[in-house]
């Protein structure tokens, strides 16, 4: 068995969506023997300098980044990593804000969505999150319903035992309290990534486009659009389709990235450090990898 890779290129910490705080995420990938990490809290660069710093004392290469989400066409969830980010850039910091502020409308839409539906909420957690200027995301919306006792029984009933079970009657594109995020474009989330002296890659493109043909049509989109590269390797990639994107990477000269995306040592998916396979592929990490050639 070869060695797992000793990248991993996206990790939440409690600026997003994840369990921990941003030292503490470094400090795992440290023990788990990650050389090459970054921390890719969704539309915030808020974990990056305490990060970065602790990188720094264990000896590990850091990028400094962020996970944009942003929609294009028919797709109104995706995800582009933005690695190399210049994180004192005032219009990097600026457009970020907005992006979150967006976040906070279609989470607050879907909360009433969900209390119409006959749920129950309680909203702290998420009005703290607000007014401190941190991404909401569904997670967080998630977590206020599975919470709240005044919804355990109709959970129960409804077979509902964690997030993997509510988001797909609930919260997924075309469910019942689902609200789209109005903005970014990803030619705009790529924009916003390249102003602030970063490379851009789509992040996970299997988890959010399920077709093969769909993939590759919109890949060379993006391509168009500016993209640099696109994550091949990623913890919930089969072989087929780490091997279609390689072959597409290749073939369209953009960087091969890949990912266990951490989200905390207890989340049911997303919480080894180095999860994920390159089927013994190139993986070019360009400026990433500290390659300025
Ligand atoms: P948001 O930032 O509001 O777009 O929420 C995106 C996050 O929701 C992702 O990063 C995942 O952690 C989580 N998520 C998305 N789809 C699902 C799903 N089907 N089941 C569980 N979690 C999901
Ligand atoms: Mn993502
Ligand atoms: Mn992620």
């Amino acid at each position: 068995m070869p060695a797992p890779p000793s990248f991993d290129l996206q990790a939440h910490s409690v600026h997003s969506d994840g369990a921990l705080g941003a030292a503490e995420v470094v400090e795992r990938a440290a023990a788990a023997g990650v050389e090459l990490f970054a921390l890719t809290d969704h539309d915030t660069v808020d974990g990056v300098p305490e990060a970065a710093a602790r990188a720094a004392e264990l000896g590990l290469r850091y990028s400094a980044a962020a996970e944009l989400s942003a929609v294009h066409g028919g797709h109104e969830d995706l995800h582009i990593l933005g690695y190399e980010l210049d994180v004192a850039d005032t219009e990097l910091i600026a457009i970020l804000e907005d992006f979150r502020s967006d976040r906070a409308r279609r989470i607050g839409a879907m909360a009433d969505r969900l209390r119409e539906l006959g749920f129950e909420l309680d909203d702290a957690p998420l009005v703290a999150r607000r007014e401190a200027g941190k991404p909401i995301g569904r997670p967080h919306l998630a977590d206020a319903v599975l919470a709240h006792p005044g919804n355990a029984e109709r959970l129960r009933a409804e077979g509902i035992a964690g997030k993997d079970e509510l988001f797909p009657p609930y919260l997924v594109p075309g469910a019942q309290a689902y609200v789209a995020r109005s903005r970014p474009t990803v030619a705009e989330a790529i924009e916003v990534i390249h102003a602030a002296g970063g490379v851009a890659v789509w992040a996970h493109p299997f988890w959010d486009v399920h077709d093969r043909q769909e993939g590759l049509a919109t890949l060379d989109e993006f391509v168009s659009a500016g993209l640099d590269g696109v994550e091949c390797f990623y913890v919930t990639h089969d072989e087929d389709q780490t091997r279609l994107l390689h072959a597409a990477a290749l073939e369209r000269g953009l960087l091969t990235t890949g990912s266990t995306d951490f989200h905390g040592p207890e989340h049911g998916r997303f919480s080894a450090f180095r999860g994920f396979e390159v089927h013994g592929l190139t993986v070019d990490l360009g400026p990433i990898g500290g390659n300025t050639g």
